[in-house]
């Protein structure tokens, strides 16, 4: 019997032939997409709304005039910068780590990490987004695999590797031995936990964040388990030279010299990558995440977006951190994206539908779940979004295209009703896994401690 049916919406997605546009019913049973009903037209409601689970144990939720969407998947998101939002604003990226999100990530207790971990959570799902990969802060990377697991969002989280000191910075590292050991006890906890939805990724911060030893670790642990390798790459040009001129060269040449160089790995911002680079990437498939709202905020510059999807790159969009965004809002993400390559490249560059297949399933692409989530088609899981069209910013609906709409017109606000792997998790746009309001407190509590601890003034 179904347990969950989504009834009468526009159903949006994107599968090996593009984009999709139906109006249909999506019926969800054992957590997977059992169905895809064709409806014939049904007047238009005024918003989602939810039927409690009656003598029937089908649980309906009655989309009629709403868009339904695969859910957004961010392939680089720190949750262990949420508290941080709002302390770190006007700076470039070299100052901003090192007077802020490093003291900061190094003043982090289990409690702290946790009511971050917990309050981006709740933001993502609350905002549409289903699945995450994340890197965490060298320590109590545990705490952001419980919060996971408690609120119910799909993610591959990896602890960040810094056993070197970067040439530059004040980033000085952890001993290697030690975070190999804590990387193995996290894939012994978590990788497969909360019914498959959670996983552990290989973390090296950044290329020279960690040694070539601990590369190779990663490279050989990654192909033995199957695990993503995630790290950043050229995302400030200044650290990007500095670093180019090293005997290793540039990151990418970097990470191709150590084996890391292949469809497991995926490389935040990858704005200034040289032409010997992008050639690299072109022929190791290597996964682009794409962070406009970061790149903008911390004056990185603009990643070619549009010359790496020309060469048939994957890319994948992602909000990186609330200290440098500062929202984690996978709408805004898709919009900037199918805004910002335009004045270069002109209006009909990196059109609607191809956002919308960045956020979906090129997210799916890169977190190397595409077989099962990214789209709505039978068989996969139902990770599914609702997204109401009743309102001024939206009005009038019904006439354009539904995909140009979703990218376009829709805010992370639209969203009404979440569901992750068939469990409804957000229903008439609260979060059902916990209580906001206590999420919204702890945070405020833990981020003040946090900021005693930094010695930086609250
Ligand atoms: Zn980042």
């Amino acid at each position: 019997m179904a347990e969950v049916v989504v009834r009468g919406g526009v159903v949006l997605s994107c599968g090996a032939g593009g984009v999709t546009v139906t109006e249909s019913d999506v019926v969800v049973e054992g957590g997977r997409i059992a169905d895809i009903r064709r409806l014939t037209r049904r007047p238009p409601r005024r918003s989602a709304s939810r039927s409690p689970a009656g003598a029937s144990s089908t649980e309906e939720i009655d989309a009629a005039g709403c868009l339904v969407i695969p859910g957004l998947i961010q392939a680089h998101v720190h949750l262990c910068q949420t508290l941080f939002r709002g302390l770190a604003d006007d700076m470039d990226v070299i100052t901003w780590l090192r007077r802020r999100v490093w003291p900061l990530e190094q003043a982090h207790d289990y409690a702290s990490l946790g009511a971050s971990a917990a309050l981006g959570v709740a933001e993502l799902l609350r905002g549409g987004t289903t699945s995450v990969l994340t890197m965490e802060s060298m320590s109590h990377t545990e705490a952001a695999f419980e919060a996971a697991e408690r609120l119910g969002i799909r993610a591959i989280i990896g602890k960040a590797l810094m056993d070197r000191w970067e040439p530059g910075t004040e980033m000085v590292g952890e001993d290697a031995d030690d975070a190999w050991s804590e990387v193995l006890s996290l894939l012994e906890r978590w990788h497969g936990a909360g019914d498959g939805r959670l996983g552990v990724a290989l973390s090296p911060r950044g290329p020279r964040n960690a040694s070539p030893e601990t590369w190779r670790r990663c490279v050989e642990l990654a192909r033995e388990a199957d695990l993503r390798l995630h790290t950043h790459v050229n995302e400030n040009r200044e650290q990007a030279d500095r670093l180019g001129a090293s005997p290793e060269g540039r990151d990418v040449e970097a990470l191709a010299s150590w084996g890391a160089l292949d469809d497991r790995l995926v490389m935040a911002h990858c704005v200034w990558l040289s032409a010997a680079e992008r050639s690299l990437l072109r022929r190791h498939r290597a996964h682009v995440c794409h962070c406009p709202s970061a790149n903008l905020k911390l004056a990185s510059g603009l990643a070619p977006v549009v010359e790496y999807l020309a060469d048939g790159v994957n890319v994948a969009l992602g909000a990186d951190g609330a200290a440098c965004n500062n929202r984690l809002d996978g709408f805004e993400e898709m919009r900037l994206a199918a805004l910002l390559h335009k004045p270069s490249h002109g209006p009909r560059a990196l059109p609607a539908a191809l956002a919308f297949e960045m956020a979906t399933l090129g997210g799916a692409r890169a977190l190397g779940l595409e077989r099962d989530v990214g789209s709505i088609e039978v068989g996969k899981i139902a990770d599914l979004v609702v997204v109401r069209r009743d309102r001024l910013h939206s009005a009038p609906v019904g006439f354009g295209d539904p995909v140009s709409e979703m990218v376009y017109t829709h805010r992370s606000d639209d969203v009404s009703h979440v569901l992750v792997g068939g469990r409804v998790v957000v229903a008439d746009s609260r979060l059902l896994t916990a209580d906001e309001n206590l999420i919204r407190a702890e945070a405020e509590a833990q981020r003040a401690a946090l900021l005693g601890r930094a010695g930086l003034p609250d």
